[in-house]
């Protein structure tokens, strides 16, 4: 028996440039997994597990055979999955994968995201030379991750941020901006407006170490 239940999804060709494509699998696998029938194993079993080795790559815990893995996974759905929905996201995954592998490797490899989508592969900043101390920012931070004061340049505390964006929505000055492996020079804490010397431009020697995937 064939299931005739449809999976529709927002078309990677039609994404803009800042997208992600492993963003963008993980959450057409995530609907697949969620809306397909159940009635066959790889629909059931196989989507799931195809989201949770796209999940860990996204987090920036992949592993080297990964990518084969997925590339089986998803050709084994595809060859003898009866579900419409396991099948047209994994086709699509497939395609994706295939295509920009590159990407994908970079992920894992160097735990880098080149649009900077994927949450664990950046960090939120904010440019001390752009930043005028209006406020606007903390009160948008449900997470209490801002910190300044009247005239201060204002600073995300990292541990806290959990990236909402929120706050990058609402700065008049495009101040608050995402930094990925190589940290930019910033105030620790919040200095007076005008009074930070150096360019946020200039890296400051500090680059991320990534967690390595628990065993
Ligand atoms: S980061 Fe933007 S919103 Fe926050 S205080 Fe500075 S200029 Fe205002």
């Amino acid at each position: 028996m064939i299931c005739d239940k449809e999976l529709t999804f927002p078309l990677w060709e039609e994404s803009d440039n800042d997208s992600c494509v492993v963003d963008y699998c993980l959450r057409i696998m995530d609907a697949a997994r969620k809306e397909s029938c159940g009635m066959y194993v790889l629909c059931r079993e196989g989507t799931s597990q195809a989201y949770e080795i796209i999940k860990d790559i996204s987090q920036g815990c992949g592993k080297s055979d990964d990518i084969e893995l997925l590339y089986e996974l998803l050709e084994q759905i595809i060859k003898h999955e009866k579900c419409k929905v396991a099948n047209s996201a994994s086709t699509k995954c497939l395609e994706l994968l295939s295509t920009y592998e590159d990407e994908w490797i970079k992920h894992i490899r160097r735990k880098i995201c080149t649009n900077m989508v994927c949450k664990e592969m950046y960090t939120l900043y904010i440019d001390p030379n752009l930043c005028d101390g209006c406020g606007l920012c903390i009160n948008s931070c449900a997470f209490n991750a801002i910190l300044g004061g009247e005239q201060m340049i204002h600073v995300i505390d990292t541990e806290l941020c959990n990236k909402a964006l929120e706050c990058m929505k609402i700065c008049p000055k495009q101040a608050i901006k995402k930094a990925g492996n190589i940290k930019p020079r910033i105030p620790k804490e919040p200095v007076p407006v005008g009074s930070f010397k150096g360019s946020s431009d200039e890296p400051d020697g500090h680059v991320t170490r990534r967690r390595r995937r628990r065993k």
